[in-house]
């Protein structure tokens, strides 16, 4: 992949930074359909007190309403759909985003506690698992470090020791509407 194709990576981490301003566990994703963002989430576990509320199950959900408003098929629109996240999606995720038929996941480091594409169990490729659908593509460790150094910025905040976290680096863009997120264009992530 040129690093054209990879311009969504870089805008998740601008949305994983506003899910750690409002204490979140630092997640965002996108869902890319030939070029046009059709499904978007931050994660909101500890907002919502909803244990199921990661951002690839929020951008689901948006795809799936984007589908059914455009009246296509949902089918046809995974299997040339790319799923941008900064970790990698859990086992619960990639479970989701297997029944849904994606065509590939892109993200940054590994989730070493409940990851779902080869970490912990590999849910995105196994045979035995996905009810028939087609494997995932995985494109791992894409801008891996500065994943690493985002989660280590939730965990310093967890401990009240630590000095406040530098995380205003990023602008938030999750409230912006969709149209505003230009994923042809980089994202400075200095
Ligand atoms: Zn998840």
């Amino acid at each position: 992949m040129g690093p054209k194709a990879l311009y969504p990576l870089g805008w998740t981490f601008r949305m994983a930074t506003t899910a750690l301003q409002q204490g979140e566990v630092p997640v965002g994703c996108l869902l890319v359909h030939k070029g046009e963002i059709i499904g978007r989430g931050k994660n909101g576990v500890n907002c919502s007190k909803n244990a199921t509320r990661h951002a690839e199950m929020l951008a689901i959900e948006e795809a799936l309403d984007w589908c059914k408003n455009d009246n296509l098929d949902k089918d046809a629109v995974f299997s040339e759909t790319d799923l941008y996240v900064n970790v990698e999606p859990c086992v619960m995720c990639a479970g989701a985003l297997r029944l849904l038929g994606i065509r590939r996941v892109v993200y940054g480091c590994q989730n070493e506690r409940f990851g779902g594409c080869g970490s912990i169990l590999n849910v995105a490729s196994d045979q035995r698992s996905g009810h028939g659908q087609p494997i995932i593509q995985c494109v791992p460790g894409v801008f891996a470090d500065t994943s690493v150094q985002l989660l280590k910025e939730f965990y310093k905040g967890q401990n009240p020791n630590a000095p406040n976290p530098k995380i205003k680096r990023f602008q938030d863009v999750s409230q912006t509407s969709l149209p505003v997120l230009d994923v042809s264009q980089p994202v400075d992530l200095t």
